[in-house]
């Protein structure tokens, strides 16, 4: 099974309308591989969304970075799948590490979110990482298993799901998982998908790396057998995320 080769950009809560310009300006004047060889998906924020996705090249896709867990309504300052899809936004980023520790979501509360925002239509970067201390005391696997389980418990078809492994130690600190550390994870998790989620699952799932990602190091992380591409934070908002598309 040939995974296609994901590249996500992850704008968090960063930029201005002039920045935001300025970044799809040099999106779109890349020369990248082609559509059916590597998927490009950026996500700012909320507000830009229309912006965005109405300058942006065609072959570049939009994802949220958070929606609702169920059906709009009275939910003061929330965003909803259905707005999303409304919206013609395809793609949603769910659990990412800020927003489990900052916004205390949790393992069950993100699968429930995965599994209303997939039923809506939308489809899902997931993410899951363990902490330094998770890391430090041995329970890395045990960790992401926890958080793949809370979402395999809730979904059974997984075409629409990129699942992304990002070690939060790895996040925003310039602190890169080497390509060992990060096979040797993106191994564990494929090997779960298939006792957990099946065999067809395991082998069509794509598992893309995030955590300090730049033009640098993606060389080494994408020839790695089971990283099938990248979550990128900071290096997203920089020309550099081209040469980050280009590791393919
Ligand atoms: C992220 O926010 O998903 C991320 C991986 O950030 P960074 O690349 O900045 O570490």
């Amino acid at each position: 099974m040939v995974r296609k080769f994901f590249v996500g950009g992850n704008w968090k809560c960063n930029g201005t309308i002039e920045e935001v310009k300025r970044i799809v300006a040099f999106l779109n004047e890349a020369e990248v591989p082609p559509e059916d060889v590597v998927e490009v998906v950026v996500s700012p924020p909320f507000v830009f969304l229309p912006l965005v996705k109405s300058l942006l090249r065609s072959d570049f896709q939009v994802a949220a970075q958070n929606c609702w867990v169920r059906k709009g309504g009275a939910f003061t300052g929330e965003i909803s799948a259905e707005m999303l899809v409304n919206l013609g936004i395809p793609w949603v980023i769910l659990g990412h590490s800020e927003r489990r520790l900052l916004l205390n979501e949790s393992n069950e509360f993100v699968g429930d979110k995965v599994a209303y925002a997939l039923s809506r239509g939308l489809k899902v970067i997931a993410c899951v990482g363990e902490t330094l201390e998770q890391r430090e005391s041995g329970s890395t696997m045990a960790v992401v298993a926890a958080q793949t389980q809370s979402i395999a418990d809730k979904v059974l078809n997984w075409d629409n799901i990129v699942l992304a492994y990002e070690p939060v130690w790895a996040i925003g600190t310039g602190k890169v998982a080497t390509p060992a550390q990060a096979q040797e994870v993106h191994s564990e998790l494929r090997k779960w998908l298939h006792d957990n989620a099946g065999v067809e699952v395991a082998s069509s799932t794509r598992i893309i790396y995030g955590g300090s990602v730049n033009g640098t190091n993606c060389r080494e992380l994408a020839k790695q057998l089971d990283i099938d591409g990248f979550l990128v934070g900071g290096a997203s908002l920089k020309p550099e995320f081209i040469d980050i598309i280009k590791s393919v």
